[in-house]
């Protein structure tokens, strides 16, 4: 039973993270303990990723410090994909997360651990360049590798420390060409000195690694080629998806709720016995244009507004958006008056797949790598902006500068919320209240 009256913060999740925290209940702290980390996966070890996972000879599973139940029986609060950007140590309060949740703590342990030491030089964030640090950019990584094996491809490392060399040894066990650029005479220079470091560049070579020893990669040039595609395959993706949805509720008279509720599980099916869990990272010139303001506005957000104004535009003022509205408020009626349904509803259901493809990659961007979670929050919200703001949720009223409206109204509920320290349940339990008690004053919608 946890104690309430004193509460532990860890922030960062890496090893030291989660060991602290296991060694805060081994010895018997009945606090509540608070981990908070923003990457995404369960606390796990860094090794493997240059050595047995990069080969594919370890199992995603034997990263993990603790099994996931793990943390949940030891009453230990996870926040995952959750970035701590402030500390007031006065009021000893930390805020976390793009919602500002404030936790207060009696200790707090920054395990944040440390970052690669980027290249300070131009071409770095093109398409091919990848770093090692994170799980998601081994799994990248491993797929990098096993496709230079098989087209005998060629890659490049920057620097014959410890992981530039288990890279290289796991990209020649692939079958890839290898060659390592490195700044001293010979590799662990400073660590091991010349003659250990002698021995380990022999035993590379005999291995097939080439080196360039006292040289510095001074550019990287090249295309970033694939942003461009992969934008295409998410809105592909999208638009496969939004028709499958359009053909199940037309072929098989299923109401949509269902359909898309079941589609949903099918495909998420397939993500996950496919995907494996697999997470890739995104490109740094893609991941930048996603995080990054114009004149202190997320891009994201100014990505919403423009494409909100040209669907307002699209939903006024010409034949399909209109047909649309239409077609919301009585399909039968839309029907007599001339307009093609099927067509419509053919269209509006390939869009919003579409649109959720395109959502789905720039999120992708902006949180460092897709996952099959990432639009949970996002479901009960949007939901709640579109009754908000004014849409009718039973169709044919479009409010689109509503949308925006009530966006900013759950913004700035969710911060007031947080600032009194409110917790997400409750927050979650408010924003259904307030959908239910704007659908009520609406009049019960089309039930009438
Ligand atoms: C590929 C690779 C191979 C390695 N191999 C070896 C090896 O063979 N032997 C060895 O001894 N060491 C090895 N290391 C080093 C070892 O992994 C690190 O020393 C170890 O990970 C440090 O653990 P940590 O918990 O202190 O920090 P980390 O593992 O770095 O974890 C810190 C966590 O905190 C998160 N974080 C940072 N800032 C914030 C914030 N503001 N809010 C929320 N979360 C935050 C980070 O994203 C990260 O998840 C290797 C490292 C790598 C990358």
């Amino acid at each position: 039973m946890v104690d309430a009256d004193q509460t532990f913060v860890i922030v960062g999740g890496g090893l030291a993270g989660a060991k602290a925290a296991e060694t805060l209940r081994a010895e018997g702290f009945t606090g509540r303990v608070i981990l908070i980390c923003d990457e995404r996966d369960h606390p796990y070890e860094r090794p493997p990723l240059s050595k047995g996972y990069l080969l594919g000879k370890e199992e995603r599973d034997s990263v993990f410090v603790h099994e996931p139940a793990w943390y949940a029986r030891n009453d230990i609060e996870l926040h995952l994909g959750e970035t701590v950007d402030a500390i007031d140590r006065e009021a000893k309060t930390v805020r976390f997360g793009e919602d500002g949740t404030l936790v207060r703590y009696d200790k707090l342990l920054l395990a944040t651990g440390a970052e690669p030491r980027r290249l300070d030089i131009p071409g770095t964030d093109l398409a091919g360049v990848h770093h090692l640090r994170r799980l998601a950019h081994a799994e990248r990584l491993k797929g990098v590798l096993a496709s230079l094996g098989r087209d005998n491809g060629h890659l490049v490392i920057a620097g014959a420390g410890w992981i530039g060399l288990e890279v290289a040894a796991a990209a020649r066990e692939y079958g890839a060409e290898v060659t390592v650029v490195h700044r001293d005479q010979t590799p662990l220079n400073s660590v091991l000195g010349p003659e250990l470091g002698q021995l380990f560049a022999d035993l590379h070579r005999d291995h097939g690694v080439r080196f360039h020893f006292g040289a510095t990669l001074t550019e990287i040039t090249g295309q970033d080629g694939m942003v461009l595609p992969g934008l295409a395959a998410a809105l592909a993706c999208g638009l496969v998806v939004g028709i499958a949805n359009w053909a199940l509720i037309r072929g098989f008279a299923m109401p949509p709720i269902i359909a898309t509720l079941s589609s949903s599980l099918v495909f998420q099916s397939v993500a996950i016995a496919y995907g494996r869990g697999l997470r890739i990272s995104p490109p740094d010139g893609f991941a930048a244009f996603t995080t990054w303001q114009v004149a202190g506005v997320p891009m994201m957000a100014v990505a919403g507004f423009v494409l909100a104004a040209i669907m307002a535009v699209v939903l006024q003022r010409t034949i399909y958006g209109r047909s649309v509205l239409a077609v919301g408020q009585n399909p039968r009626a839309a029907h007599l008056a001339g307009v093609k349904v099927e067509r419509t509803r053919f269209l509006t259901y390939a869009l919003s797949g579409g649109f959720a493809g395109l959502a789905g990659a720039l999120m992708a961007g902006y949180f460092g790598g897709a996952s099959l979670d990432m639009g949970k929050d996002y479901l009960l919200n949007s939901i709640a902006v579109v009754v908000i703001g004014g849409t009718s949720v039973a169709g044919g009223r479009a409010n689109l500068p509503g949308l925006w409206g009530a966006s900013l109204f759950l913004f700035l509920l969710v911060t007031m919320l947080n600032a009194l320290g409110t917790g997400t349940g409750l927050r979650l339990v408010l924003t259904g209240l307030i959908i239910i008690a704007v659908i009520v004053a609406a009049g019960g919608e089309k039930t009438r």
